[in-house]
């Protein structure tokens, strides 16, 4: 099969071995997957991976139970034991033995096929498309925001950074009808909030006034803390949603002289990701930048690091 791969390098490998199924495992054809920020980390060392790269997708099953072949699905990345203590006491994202889908031990979706356990599936309904549900993933992402951190309309909410996942995690935060601000670099992306209704402030224009009840940290860079820091209120919360794949020295003492609450946030609720999508609360369409077939990966990833694009699709098999 045709897969992306990396290996200390990153490279497009057009007789990769298929996956071979587990137990409890189906094989998905994939349709199309997402690069995001984390892909970003790995090539810079974040996991030590080693595999098929790729953890978004939307594809169709074509080996498994009677029951899941032919169906078009997205599929929950963390591939847990349900034995451990914390799959027993139900946090099974944060399973003791866990692998992660193109992240840690286990081959992504950057690939013609891929083999993921059963349970890990969600069926995409009909009024979703491929180009959408390939944002299930990263969308459930920004809606964890939410089940960890209740929002109330009264709240004063900034989002830092305007880049994949604030784009989304903005608009998410805006139907809760709380006061809400993005702050971020790149004119366009901050149009794109302005068209959606939510106000968005470019960074060097910002007051700096310790006020905001929930700072969300989207930015994927130190510096993002940083300024959050600078923005939440005492006794105020600020959810972090970045990974930094190498480690920087950041001052943590606001955290401290404030008693801000900091709360760290990672994968999400899949069905309420997709349910927002099928009832249009969330609008990804217009977050797509630039789609490239699977055999030019190498190039979508340049693609994904320039300052101006928002989401890089690959086209793997659509139907
Ligand atoms: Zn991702
Ligand atoms: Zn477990």
């Amino acid at each position: 099969m045709r897969a992306v791969v990396f290996d200390r390098t990153l490279s497009f490998q057009p007789g990769h071995p298929d996956p071979r199924p587990l137990a409890g495992e189906c094989v998905v054809r994939v349709h199309f997957a997402g690069i995001c920020a984390t892909d970003l980390h790995i090539l810079g060392g974040y996991m030590n991976f080693r595999g098929v790269l790729g953890h978004e997708m939307v594809g169709t099953v074509v080996s498994g139970s009677p029951q899941w072949r032919g169906r078009r699905v997205v599929c929950e990345i963390n591939c847990v034991c349900r034995q451990c203590e914390m799959c027993l006491s139900g946090l099974s994202n944060h399973c003791r033995k866990r692998t992660v889908m193109g992240i840690d031990g286990r081959d992504g979706c950057f690939a013609d096929l891929v083999a993921v356990p059963e349970r890990n599936l969600h069926a995409v309904p009909d009024v979703v498309s491929d180009e959408e549900a390939v944002f299930v993933e990263p969308l459930a992402a920004a809606y964890q925001v939410l089940a960890q951190c209740p929002i109330e309309p009264r709240m004063t909410v900034s989002v830092v950074g305007s880049g994949r996942l604030g784009l989304l995690v903005a608009q998410v935060l805006a139907g809760t009808g709380c006061r809400l601000t993005v702050i971020g670099r790149n004119p366009a992306k901050l149009l794109l909030c302005e068209k959606r209704g939510i106000q968005a402030i470019h960074v060097d224009e910002l007051p700096r006034k310790q006020d905001r009840d929930v700072v969300v940290e989207c930015t994927g860079a130190p510096e993002g803390m940083t300024l959050a820091m600078q923005l939440v209120r005492p006794r105020g919360t600020i959810v972090l949603k970045s990974t930094y794949a190498k480690a920087e020295p950041l001052n943590l003492a606001p955290i401290v002289v404030n008693e801000v609450r900091l709360l760290g946030s990672r994968c999400g609720p899949f069905e309420e990701a997709i349910n927002a999508l099928a009832r249009k609360a969330v609008d990804v369409r217009p977050l797509l930048t630039k789609t490239f077939p699977i055999e030019q990966a190498v190039a979508a990833f340049e693609a994904v690091r320039r300052p101006e694009t928002v989401k890089v699709l690959l086209r793997v098999s659509p139907k």
